[in-house]
């Protein structure tokens, strides 16, 4: 059975930030229907017009490639139901949050609803979404600008701040092989 490609990108700023980012992973790989086929690692980025210290208030963010034929919409509230599982605030959704989750690219997919837009309307101005992005596959192509992931990361501004987390936490998700040291530390 054909199944589509799927992005989803995944933030946190508070409590234990690995864990609910591992936690979601997790309960996206149980997805029936389904198949992950790809985790990011996890970036650090400072919050937008915000000038936190590293810590506390930063965002952890990856991006997970899904396999499935799950519609849209199902996966919309799927995600919903996700970040309410994992104590996500709904009275107040633009304060700090335990885990975000966005529908980035359904497969070629263009959808223009009053609840859910595709491609995410903001990703290709953000970093953070678009280095785990390309990480995956710097190849897709996004289906309204016609660029590919690796060419909207090459252009969008370098503010702000997003590093790679270092080291690399060991996940239930795939332990992960800590990154090597940067040269010369
Ligand atoms: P946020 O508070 O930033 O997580 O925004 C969540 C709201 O954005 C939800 O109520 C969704 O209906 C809506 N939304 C629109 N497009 C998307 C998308 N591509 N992925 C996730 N949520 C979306």
């Amino acid at each position: 059975m054909h199944r589509e490609t799927v992005f989803i990108g995944f933030g946190s700023n508070v409590g234990d930030r690995i864990d609910f980012c591992d936690r979601a992973v997790t309960l996206l790989s149980l997805l029936p229907h389904s198949q992950v086929v790809g985790v990011s690692l996890l970036y650090e980025s400072e919050p937008v017009n915000d000038h936190a210290q590293p810590g506390d208030g930063w965002f952890l963010n990856g991006v997970v490639q899904l396999e499935t034929d799950v519609t849209p919409k199902s996966l919309l509230s799927i995600l919903r139901e996700i970040e309410r599982s994992l104590g996500r605030d709904e009275e107040d959704r633009s304060g700090p949050r335990t885990i975000d989750l966005d529908i980035l690219f359904y497969d070629q997919l263009i959808i223009n609803e009053p609840d859910l837009v595709v491609p995410h309307p903001r990703m290709h101005q953000r970093r953070f979404v678009l280095m785990p992005l390309s990480e995956l596959d710097p190849l897709f192509v996004h289906p309204i600008l016609h660029r590919t992931s690796s060419q909207l990361l090459a252009e969008v501004g370098k503010q702000p701040e997003v590093r790679l987390l270092f080291p690399q936490p060991s996940t239930r998700y795939g332990s992960r092989q800590a990154c090597s040291p940067p040269p010369g530390s």
